[in-house]
């Protein structure tokens, strides 16, 4: 609207005004921006969920590495919780275990058991006379002498300090004493080194061997009652000899 001169107002006219809007406030641009958005959107979703898969993979594998890291660790700790440290045999642990899963086998419960139990001769002397360190390079000849003349199957175990036994299954009296008298010829045939000198020299056992059905561990109690009753009277008659019960 506008007045003349005389304050008269003209008739108004209608003038058209457009007002373009910024170039951010377009709808287009804003439909765009807001496509683009969801597709941000979901592009980081996919890549969240893309890295969140694999670092699910990596720490499954890690898991997996672990528990078979953790299992071979136990595997060893269980190998070594029947293993006797000096002479790699077995230990009076796994000889125990052995002797109730032999009475406990329907089919070796039907055959006789023998145990051979193996005492070194005069050993405190032999340590006295040569060192500690070359006691024990005999206890490891004795051991790989016993497991030389033990035949398959059997179990020859350190029972402690200078004691061995080895255990039978299925044997009858008779065939252990002839295998005790091989391993009692065998230590006392082998040539023992002496550490840290040249010299070599020998040793002898004394072995006393029973044989058992064995049924409970009552009878296990009897047959290691029995093979080291025997084991005395070895020791008794002049050492280096085996000696059975009943005689
Ligand atoms: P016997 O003929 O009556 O069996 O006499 P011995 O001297 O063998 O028996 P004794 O029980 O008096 O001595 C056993 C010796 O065995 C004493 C101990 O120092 C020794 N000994 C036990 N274990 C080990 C070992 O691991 N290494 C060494 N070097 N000696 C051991
Ligand atoms: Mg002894
Ligand atoms: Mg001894």
């Amino acid at each position: 609207e506008a007045r003349d001169f005389a304050g008269i107002p003209s008739t108004p006219i209608e003038v058209a005004v457009e007002v373009v809007p910024d170039w951010w406030q377009r709808g287009s641009l804003r439909l765009l921006l807001a496509a683009a958005g969801i597709l941000c959107v979901v592009a980081f979703a996919q890549w969240r969920n893309r890295s969140l898969r694999t670092a699910k993979r990596t720490l499954e594998s890690q898991v997996a590495e672990r528990t078979r890291a953790l299992n071979e660790a136990n595997a060893r700790l269980v190998a070594y919780s029947y293993q006797d440290a000096l002479t790699g045999l077995a230990n009076r642990r796994r000889l125990h275990e052995a002797l109730e899963a032999t009475w406990q086998d329907p089919a070796a419960r039907k055959l006789p058991s023998a145990l051979v139990f193996v005492d070194v001769d005069d050993f405190k002397a032999y340590n006295d006379r040569h060192g500690h360190p070359a006691g024990d390079v005999a206890l490891r000849s004795v051991a790989a002498a016993l497991v030389a003349c033990a035949p398959p199957g059997a179990l020859v175990a350190r029972y402690g300090g200078e004691e061995f036994a080895c255990l039978l299954a299925g044997a009858a009296l008779a065939d252990a004493v002839l295998i005790a008298e091989r391993m009692r010829a065998q230590v006392a045939a082998q040539a023992v080194a002496v550490p840290g000198t040249a010299d070599f020299t020998s040793l002898t056992i004394s072995v006393g061997v029973a044989s058992r059905m064995l049924s409970g561990n009552v009878q296990v109690h009897a047959l290691l009652r029995d093979a080291d009753a025997a084991l005395y009277v070895a020791k008794r008659e002049g050492r280096n000899c085996v000696r059975s019960t009943p005689a």
